[in-house]
């Protein structure tokens, strides 16, 4: 570290620009534009962007061709005919079939045996289906019935006509524009280059998926995330993997990366802590080097927008959910102007906004969103997990926008939501409230019935609140009510009922072989627990069923550890297993995962809430199908149905 501190953050301080201040600063500095011709062939250019406009160079059909089999004829031959007064005419001695070039002319009075796709003779202007004729002996036809001239036929460049535009220029080339290049007879297609974009994760803490995962350790998300984003966007990612916080091999791999590619990505390090030895490093790999280090951007904040010899030098967030919002937010748009490809459509819709939504101000700020729909339209629920969650992007349908000036949005205001794919789909079902493994036997029951549903895990309460004010079909809950010891029913408002889940059964659980514990009974545990001031808990959080328990076993005490309270089983779970705590209370298939002991303690009941009048009863019923059908597997999971 060569800087000061100080130094260093009241440098990051004044450089904070405005989500706008720093896209023009980096636009200007980069000029975005497609980096050079090639031609690619025909059978290689699905995904590849179209250079110039394409032009027809030939007629299609190239001929005028019969679209039905049948007889080519002369609609004037047969302007009277009728069932009654069928028409006689005699067949030329030739057959046209696709890939013969007739010889012969229709004359007045004849026909000619006609296949789909066959070229029509001269002298003939119409065709009649073999459907309407009667053969006449060997060599003739009758024809009941009258044809107007062009009917059933297509006529030379009727599809695409020689010397039209059929794709212009940034076109993305899919199955359907292979298929218009194909028909014109091109081999090879003008296209852009592809940008080739490194990707780099930095991080010691960072593992390759697919390798162990040791202690302390994280995959690398953002790296697989940032080069599939490059590849639908155009471009071609150049993954160079994971390079640990040491400035000689950060340094290295920057200078391969910048020699190999158009432009650079990395993710990880722009945060204080480690942030300047990235930042040092991107400074000193050309000119002008930094344009903006800090964005008034939530999540995002750390961004750094670098150009480097011309090429850019992005670094992301290292949160997944920061780096993939200011990459779609910022930098998509400069990759795909490299690649070639217009803007992104985006697709917007109104919705609704069920609870009031706080924003710093100051930042522009982004809430990822999922859809869901009430009586009254499309309500967008937040699925924000924090900056550091993976999941909320594939659960959310798209985001909406906070302006810098905001403090927050407010509860029903109607916002316009940015889809992340166009076109919604709002899923047959929605369940919002707590979440269990159990649940996703059934909802993989329900999709074998042809159902989709969407969990989005709010938690008991907010699965609540969501079921009263109509924004969910189904809301599972776990609450205990302290004064009656009775699960979920007495929470319940006269218009709601309750679907009977399945039990969970809660015990004490600590790693194998501890003394303290092993062997003991649950008052035993416990009072060894509290007997010991080394001994450390993990608590759960205000609200939840558990808690209420684990108050019982306390019964006021407050050993060490007490404060940390996580919102899941699998967080109590994790940490017990790790040494971080000694006890918890969690259920027990969460503890037979990370093979912990388990001294049993109480059922709790996990079920569903529902309104007496649903608004969509089909999915609902079906929902009970599966739930029904899905004791086996429920059981197999080491849960008890009701
Ligand atoms: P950093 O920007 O390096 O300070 O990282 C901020 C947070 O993001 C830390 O919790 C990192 O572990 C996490 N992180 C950094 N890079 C990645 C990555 N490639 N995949 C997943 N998480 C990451
Ligand atoms: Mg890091």
């Amino acid at each position: 570290m060569t800087e000061p501190r100080a130094g260093l953050v009241q440098d990051q301080f004044l450089r904070i620009l405005t989500r706008e201040e720093a896209m023009r600063r980096f636009v200007e500095a980069v000029r975005p534009a497609p980096l050079g011709r090639e031609t690619c062939p025909l059978a290689a250019a699905a995904g590849r962007v179209l250079a110039e406009d394409i032009r027809a160079a030939v007629d299609t059909p190239p001929f005028d061709r019969s679209v039905v089999d049948g007889f080519a004829v002369r609609a004037a031959d047969l302007s009277g005919a009728s069932q009654a007064a069928p028409v006689m005419l005699r067949l030329n001695a030739e057959t046209i079939t696709c890939g013969h070039d007739p010889a012969l002319t229709v004359q007045p009075g004849t026909a000619t045996p006609i296949s789909t796709g066959g070229p029509i003779p001269r002298g003939a202007d119409a065709v009649v289906m073999i459907e309407h004729t009667d053969p006449e002996g060997e060599g003739a036809i009758r024809v009941g019935r009258a044809v107007t001239p062009g009917q059933n036929l297509s006529y030379a460049g009727s599809d695409m006509a020689r010397g039209q535009v059929l794709l212009h220029a940034g076109t993305s080339i899919t199955a359907r524009e292979i298929g218009m290049l194909a028909a014109v007879g091109l081999a090879d297609i003008p296209v852009w280059r592809k940008p080739r974009i490194a990707v780099l994760s930095t991080g010691n803490e960072l593992v390759e998926p697919g390798q162990p995962l040791g202690p302390a350790r994280i995959y690398d998300s953002n790296g697989p995330i940032i080069a599939a984003a490059i590849e639908e966007n155009g471009a071609m990612a150049l993954r160079l993997g994971i390079v640990p916080d040491d400035e000689a091999r950060l340094e290295a791999a920057l200078r391969e990366a910048h020699a190999a590619a158009d432009a650079i990505i990395l993710s990880g390090g722009t945060s204080k802590g480690a942030g300047d030895l990235t930042y040092r490093l991107v400074g000193r790999l050309g000119e002008p080097g930094i344009i903006a280090h800090g964005v008034a951007l939530k999540p995002g904040k750390p961004l750094c927008l670098a150009v480097c010899d011309g090429k850019p030098v992005i670094v992301l967030p290292g949160f997944p959910t920061s780096a993939m919002f200011t990459f779609h937010d910022m930098i998509v748009p400069v990759l795909r102007a490299m690649a070639g490809l217009p803007a992104r459509e985006e697709a917007q819709f109104e919705a609704r906004i069920p609870a009031r939504i706080p924003s710093e101000l100051g930042r522009t700020e982004f809430v990822m969103v999922a859809l869901a729909e009430d009586a009254e339209g499309l309500v967008a629920h937040p699925v924000g997990k924090g900056s550091g969650a993976v999941t909320a992007f594939s659960q959310a349908d798209g985001f909406v926008a906070i302006e810098a000036e905001a403090d927050s949005l407010p509860a029903g205001a109607s916002v316009p939501v940015t889809l992340f794919s166009p076109g919604i789909r709002i899923p047959d079902l929605v369940i919002i409230g707590s979440h269990c493994t159990g649940l996703d036997a059934v909802i993989g029951s329900l999709r074998q019935q042809g159902l989709s549903a969407r969990i989005l895990a709010l938690g008991s309460m907010g699965g609540l609140a969501a079921i009263k004010r109509g924004e969910a079909d189904l809301a599972p809950i776990h609450l205990m009510d302290e004064a009656s010891g009775i699960y979920n029913r007495p929470f319940l408002t006269p218009d709601l009922d309750l679907i009977p889940g399945w039990k969970r059964l809660q015990g004490f659980v600590h790693r194998r072989g501890d003394p303290r514990f092993e062997g003991r009974s649950l008052a035993a545990a416990v009072a060894a627990a509290l007997a010991d001031p080394d001994c450390l808990m993990v608590n759960r959080n205000q609200g939840a069923g558990t808690r209420t328990l684990i108050e019982g076993l306390l019964k006021g005490a407050r050993p060490p550890g007490y404060w940390n309270q996580p919102r899941a089983h699998n967080a109590v779970a994790a940490s017990v297993a790790q040494g971080r705590a000694d006890w918890g209370i969690a259920i027990a298939p969460v503890a037979a995962a990370l093979d912990l002991a388990f001294i049993p303690l109480a059922d709790e009941h996990y079920d569903f809430a529902v309104a007496r009048t649903p608004r969509n009863p089909a999915p609902i019923e079906a929902f009970r199908i599966a739930l029904a059908e899905s004791g086996d597997a429920l059981r197999a999971l080491g849960f008890t149905p009701a």
